[in-house]
């Protein structure tokens, strides 16, 4: 992506950056790359580097679950000077540039800024999500006539259409409801990204009428226990990673004489080869099922639900239609 106006540069490199008249703004660093601010749109590690973020200097610009998400990925409290708390509806002026905060909605502390200079408008949404969501606010369709809008290619291609959310939720529910009834097992396992659709099935399953107990992930667990300081997703317990020593504390966890049904969430980096036909000989692979964007497109050898953080084809060209932008970029 490069993009030249009168006075405006964008272009990528570990990051998107944003020249306004020699003024640098650099969004979502993935290197320690020099610029007058940085802002941070959500802490998923492709948008932020820990170590670079460790080592900028100018002022950084993030929301305070992203700073809680970084500690926890960083292992330690990042403690820096140059950090500014930001959160929705924050306005806040450089060199007569004006940047303001919004909620993205794609998983907890996720913002998308509108940066205005004179009479250029820049909107970068960084990943975002306008689907009404359990456990998260929406993002909101930032409108910008004639501005240049920066967004998300992951699910940019027509073919990704995903169905109504609440069809999405109804379909999860009714399998989870199949494996305990139908297949007769204890046990439902679902896959999904610890940071953003995890939360999501955490709020649904909570929500809901199935009566089961919720075990997740430790990688889960701390994004949970992150999310639920500013948005209530119900119970959830915590339990170690499966294979660190024993499938058994995962199967008949100490001092729980429980017979209640279960549903355990894992999180997507174990969906591989080393994991997958293990989780698969435990628990069925009739009990297991993946939520992704990739559902459309991929074949996946457990059930699999096209629920994702991301928007889809139809709400990337809607944004753009309903913001008023005149071009379109993908970050
Ligand atoms: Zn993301």
């Amino acid at each position: 992506m490069f993009i030249w106006m009168i006075f405006v540069e964008i272009f990528n490199k570990s990051g998107t950056h944003i020249v306004l008249k020699k003024h640098h703004i650099l969004i979502d660093p993935l290197a320690n790359h020099e610029s007058d601010i940085v802002l941070i749109s959500h802490g998923h590690s492709d948008h932020v580097n820990i170590q670079a973020f460790k080592k900028l200097s100018q002022p950084i610009y993030l929301s305070r679950p992203t700073l809680e998400i970084l500690n926890e990925r960083a292992k330690t409290e990042i403690k820096k000077k140059n950090i500014h708390i930001i959160k929705n509806g924050d306005r806040f002026k450089f060199n007569g540039i004006t940047i303001q905060a919004f909620n993205a909605g794609h998983c907890i502390g996720s913002l998308q800024f509108k940066i205005r200079y004179n009479q250029e408008v820049i909107i970068y949404t960084g990943d975002f999500c306008v689907e009404t969501r359990i456990g998260m606010q929406k993002g909101s369709i930032l409108k910008g006539k004639n501005a240049v809008l920066i967004t998300d290619a992951t699910y940019s291609a027509r073919e990704y259409d995903f169905p109504p959310r609440m069809k999405l939720y109804k379909k999860i529910l009714k399998w989870i409801e199949s494996v305990f009834q139908e297949q007769n097992h204890s046990t439902a396992v679902i896959f999904a990204r610890k940071l953003g659709t995890a939360q999501e099935l955490t709020g649904l399953i909570n929500n809901s009428t199935l009566n089961c107990e919720l075990w997740v992930h430790p990688s889960i667990y701390y994004h949970n226990l992150i999310h639920t300081r500013y948005y209530p997703l119900g119970n959830f317990q915590y339990r170690k990673n499966l294979f660190d020593s024993s499938l058994d504390d995962f199967l008949f966890p100490k001092g729980s004489q429980c017979k209640r049904n279960k549903v355990v969430l894992l999180p997507i980096f174990m969906y591989n080869r080393k994991y997958l036909p293990q989780i698969k000989r435990v628990f069925g692979r009739e009990a297991i099922a993946i939520c992704t964007g990739w559902a459309l497109t991929e074949h996946f050898s457990v059930r699999s639900f096209a629920l994702s953080s991301h928007a889809d084809y139809k709400n990337i060209q809607k944004y753009k239609i309903e913001s008023g932008a005149k071009e379109l970029l993908y970050f």
